[in-house]
C-alpha cells in the first residue's frame, strides 16, 4: 500500500474534547474499479472504506468521518459523555494503517455509539450496510448477509416511519430502490421486484438516468433469479405472526439490566439484541419451565409471573 496514499489529521472529539490524530486516505489516491448493485464502491490498491469511520481514543465516541464533529447535538453529546465511560473496551490500533478486521471493529463502536443517542434508524442501517462490504471484503458471507439483513430492515422502517435530513440527502427513490436491491441479495425477489416497481410505477418520483437503469438491470436480474428458483440462496424465512401489544414497566434496576444485556451484546457479537428478541427469549424460557402451560387469561399469566 502506498503510504503517501495516508496522511494524518488532528481532530478534537465533541464528546470528551480530548485531542488526537487520525489517518485519512487522500482522494487523489483513490482509483475506482466498480461500483456494485448495493452502492458499494470499489477501489484499486486501497480502501478508502477502511477509514470512513473514527473514533476517539479517549471516550470512544465513533463517528462516520462526515458526521464525527457536526453530526452530534448538545443531547447526544450528554448522553454519550455519560454511557460510554463504562463501556470502556481494549481496542486495536484503530488510528493507523486498519485492516478489514480493525475496520469492523471501528463500525462497532459506531453502532455503539448510534445506540447510545438513539440515532436515527438510517443512519444505523448505513453503518450495518458498510460491515457488511467489509465482511464481503474478507469473504465471510454469514455476517455479510447478517449485516445486510439488519440493514435492510432498518431502512425500511426509516422508509415507512421517518422524516429526517438523511433521508431526504439520500432521495427516495435510492433509499427505495437500496431496499429491494438488498431483498434481492437476500434472496426475497418477490419483495425486490415489488419495490423496483414501486419507484418506476410513480410518476412524481424523480429517478436519475443511472439510478433508473440499475433498477430496471436489479428487476431483470431478480426476475432470472426467481425463475431459477432462488439461485442457491434461501430465502428468507417468512413467519406469519400475529402482532401481539405487550407493554411492560421497569423498574430502575431492570432497565439497567436490560440496557447492559443490549450493549454487551456489542462486545461480543457486533450486534444490537433487539428488544423484542429478548422478549422472545423470555417467553421461551418460560415456555420450557412450564411445558404444560395453557394460560387462558392475561390475569392467568400476570399471577404466574409473580410467584
Ligand atoms: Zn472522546
Amino acid at each position: 500500500m502506498a503510504k503517501k496514499a495516508l496522511f494524518e489529521q488532528k481532530i478534537t472529539c465533541p464528546v470528551c474534547e480530548n485531542g488526537f490524530t487520525i489517518t485519512r486516505v487522500r482522494s487523489s489516491a483513490c482509483f475506482v474499479l466498480r461500483r456494485e448493485s448495493d452502492f458499494r464502491v470499489k477501489y484499486r490498491d486501497l480502501d478508502p472504506l477502511l477509514y470512513s469511520i473514527w473514533v476517539c481514543p479517549n471516550c470512544q465516541y465513533a463517528n462516520m468521518e462526515n458526521e464525527f464533529v457536526k453530526g452530534l447535538s448538545e443531547n447526544d453529546k450528554k448522553k454519550l459523555k455519560t454511557e460510554l465511560p463504562p463501556l470502556k473496551s481494549s481496542e486495536p490500533d484503530l488510528w493507523h494503517e486498519r485492516t478489514p478486521e480493525t475496520a469492523l471493529r471501528a463500525v462497532h463502536l459506531a453502532l455503539r455509539s448510534a445506540i447510545i443517542r438513539q440515532a436515527p434508524a438510517i443512519v444505523m442501517a448505513g453503518l450495518f450496510l458498510r460491515g457488511s462490504w467489509i465482511f464481503r471484503e474478507i469473504g465471510n458471507t454469514e455476517m455479510e448477509k447478517e449485516f445486510l439483513g439488519k440493514a435492510k430492515r432498518l431502512y425500511e422502517y426509516s422508509f415507512e416511519k421517518e422524516s429526517n435530513r438523511y433521508l431526504e440527502q439520500m432521495g427516495q427513490a435510492r433509499v427505495m430502490y437500496l431496499i429491494g436491491e438488498l431483498n434481492r441479495k437476500l434472496g426475497n425477489f418477490d419483495d425486490a421486484v415489488r419495490w423496483f416497481s414501486r419507484i418506476l410505477s410513480n410518476r412524481n418520483m424523480v429517478v436519475e438516468p443511472d439510478l433508473q437503469r440499475l433498477i430496471r438491470d436489479q428487476w431483470e436480474v431478480a426476475r432470472e433469479e426467481h425463475k431459477k428458483g432462488s439461485a442457491g440462496e434461501p430465502q428468507e424465512e417468512k413467519k406469519e405472526m400475529k402482532p401481539v401489544e405487550i407493554s411492560i414497566v421497569l423498574g430502575h434496576e431492570q432497565a439497567e439490566w436490560l440496557k447492559h444485556v443490549v450493549q454487551r451484546s456489542f462486545e461480543y457479537h457486533g450486534a444490537r439484541i433487539e428488544d423484542a428478541e429478548i422478549i422472545k427469549v423470555i417467553i421461551e424460557l418460560l415456555a420450557e419451565k412450564y411445558p404444560d402451560l395453557a394460560l387462558k387469561s392475561v390475569e392467568e399469566l400476570k399471577n404466574l409471573l409473580a410467584v
